[in-house]
């Protein structure tokens, strides 16, 4: 079994990255921006926007975060989304999901500038992805597909269940590894809670993903000998032996699991790393499109 190290792949492909940086930022006398609106104070959320703000210091792009109140307006948010758009100094934006419940978080989403959406959850851009045609695209998705692509995993031909069926996960992700192409070519099946017989469903894929939130869902007897399994599943369970009282726990019963497959995913350490370098890739594109 071997671990597909995604904090590892990704240093490596962020050094690319902050190259390219380098290089665009001399030739048009600023560096690429990325902007977050922080809704209220969920520490989950907290935490990724810091992260994401580390990411863009450490490949040289700016960042800057508009933390914005728990009771915020529909209006108030749709303002602040507005005023970003409009900034010529930013390239990219995300909206740190989820939002609190008063909020439609499809509505706000529909309000970002396609072109700054580096999230890829815009209508246009979910669009053109599925079109095949030029787009950012959803960032765990991206995610995935790369750090397949960088231990050379073959997805051409090969049987692929993933388990979840959302709009930022299963979804796009079942239409990437299905179009034709590098990283592509796979047969998809698309499971959800609704799926009959998924134990056997999941047996007969090559490569299986569990993006439900059901921490340790994926046992062993749903996994083919040999498989490669990807955990994108992050939930925070009890644990009184941490100092924070809880610890990440993924989709996949690790422990059960890894035997048997060629290739896995850890928890923390896997998706979670790939997930944000796809946000510094689709921001520095983000910002050659604009110029
Ligand atoms: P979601 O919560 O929006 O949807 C869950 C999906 O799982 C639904 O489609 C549902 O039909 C399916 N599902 C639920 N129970 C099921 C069951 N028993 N059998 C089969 N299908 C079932 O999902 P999401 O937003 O894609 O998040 C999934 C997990 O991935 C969460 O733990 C989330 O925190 C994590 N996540 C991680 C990253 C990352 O970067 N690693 C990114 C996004 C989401």
């Amino acid at each position: 079994m071997i671990l597909l190290d995604g904090k590892q792949a990704a240093e490596a492909m962020k050094k690319d990255i902050a190259r390219e940086v380098a290089r665009w930022s001399r030739e048009w006398g600023r560096k690429p921006h990325l902007a977050a609106i922080l809704v209220g104070d969920d520490p989950a959320s907290q935490t990724y926007v810091r992260n994401k703000e580390n990411d863009c210091i450490q490949v040289g792009m700016d960042s800057s975060v508009y933390r914005l109140s728990e009771s915020i307006s529909r209006e108030g948010l749709t303002e602040c989304v507005r005023t970003i758009n409009e900034d010529p100094a930013i390239d990219g934006l995300i909206v740190q999901l989820p939002l609190p419940g008063h909020l439609d978080e499809q509505q706000i989403i529909e309000t970002i500038d396609p072109a700054k959406d580096v999230d890829g959850f815009h209508p246009v851009n979910v669009g053109r992805m599925v079109l095949g045609l030029p787009a950012f695209v959803s960032a765990t998705p991206a995610g995935i597909v790369d750090l397949l692509q960088y231990y050379h995993i073959p997805t051409s031909g090969k049987e692929c269940v993933i388990i979840g069926r959302s709009n930022i996960v299963g979804k796009p992700l079942a239409n990437l590894l299905s179009r034709k192409g590098p990283g592509g070519d796979c047969t998809v099946t698309l499971c959800h809670s609704r799926t009959l017989e998924l134990e056997k469903v999941c047996r007969r894929a090559d490569i299986v993903v569990a993006a439900l939130g059901q921490p340790r869902f994926l046992k062993a007897n749903m996994v083919k000998e040999g498989a490669v399994v990807i955990d994108v599943g992050i939930s925070r369970v009890e644990d009184k032996s941490t100092k924070s009282g809880f610890r990440l726990a993924g989709d996949v019963d690790f422990e059960e699991v890894a035997p048997r497959c060629s290739y896995i995913t850890p928890v923390p350490g896997g998706v979670g790393p790939m997930t944000r370098l796809s946000l510094l890739k689709n921001t520095l594109q983000a910002a050659m499109k604009r110029n």
